[in-house]
């Protein structure tokens, strides 16, 4: 039987350690959300992440645009919220309309403020080492290993996927930590043999029930990052729970285990930046 990493668990001792930490500063970190759109499920992403502003303590704002904002006109808010000094992390919620370039966009916030690090400059630094801000979910996912004692060091890591906002991050992240990691896509021959060597895998492929208990070898730590949705319309993840289980030593559940970190780790990262841009204070991800 598996130890199930409880997510929402750790995200609440995570979100209380800001909050004291929050408590003690004489500059409120603040983060600004800017939304483009009327897409439903963006908007309740963006409550959530305004209501775990207000939970630790951060200021917070969003701006809510319309459809038919330009690309110019979005690009002008984000050049006025890089140079207002109250304002330390900067997140556009994404996907934005299709007449807006969303690269041109991430890459405008300025790397201090780019709390979802999802610029070049984050994505070089996540490469080379020395990060302040570090992508939400992959960061997610190494504060959950942490909690639970699940040692990285010199075990074989498998992670399947490789999107610029979790496989590559993820891989990255693991190997920093001395992870000896193998990166799977749709193109890798022979998955399941390579899987079967994992002592940690991630599933981050956004297919229901992709990794079954023929691709888990005895004892591995199985972390499922898949938000999808099941013939019943039901929320479920890329691992089949039910057959996997049996075989880890731990596994994250879908709802419940990486989910509820990431906007955890939205709040560590404007966190991290305030400290950063007002006091260069870079120890907030390197403890
Ligand atoms: P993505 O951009 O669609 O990437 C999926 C990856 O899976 C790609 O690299 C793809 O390979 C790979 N893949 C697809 N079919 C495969 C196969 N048959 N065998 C091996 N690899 C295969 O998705 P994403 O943004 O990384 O997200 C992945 C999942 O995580 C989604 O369900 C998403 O909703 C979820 N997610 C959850 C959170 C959270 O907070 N819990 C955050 C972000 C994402 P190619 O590169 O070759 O196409």
């Amino acid at each position: 039987m598996a130890k199930i990493i409880d997510g929402k668990k750790v995200s609440a001792s995570l979100r209380e350690k800001i909050r004291e930490k929050t408590a003690l500063m004489a500059v409120k970190p603040g983060l600004a959300v800017v939304i483009v759109g009327d897409d439903p499920a963006s908007h309740v992403y963006v409550r959530n992440k305004k209501r775990g502003c207000e939970e630790v303590g951060f200021n917070s704002w969003v701006y809510e645009l319309p459809e038919s904002t330009t690309q110019d006109e979005l690009l002008a808010l984000i050049d006025r919220l890089n140079a207002d000094d109250d304002v330390h992390g900067i997140l556009v919620q994404l996907p934005l309309p299709k007449h807006i370039d969303e690269s041109i966009v991430t890459e405008r916030i300025v790397p201090d403020k780019d709390v979802d690090a999802f610029n070049s400059v984050n994505a070089g630094r996540i490469f080379k080492g020395g990060a302040v801000l570090l992508p939400c979910t992959p960061a997610g996912i190494m504060e959950l290993l942490k909690y639970y004692d699940i040692e990285v060091r010199g075990r074989r890591c498998v992670v399947i996927g490789r999107s610029n906002i979790v496989g590559k991050p993820m891989a990255m992240l693991l190997l920093a930590a001395d992870g000896t990691v193998t990166v799977c896509h749709s193109r890798t021959r022979e998955l399941a043999s390579i899987t079967k060597e994992a002592d940690i895998l991630v599933a981050a492929v956004g297919k229901a029930g992709f990794v079954t208990a023929d691709m888990v070898k005895d004892g591995a730590v199985v972390i499922d990052v898949g938000m999808n949705r099941d013939e019943n319309g039901k929320l479920c993840g890329d691992v089949d729970f039910a057959s996997v289980e049996p075989k880890c030593s731990y596994i994250t559940p879908v709802p419940g285990g990486v989910g509820p970190m990431t906007i955890t780790m939205l709040l560590r990262n404007t966190l991290a930046a305030a400290k950063y841009i007002i006091q260069n204070d870079k120890t907030e991800v390197e403890k």
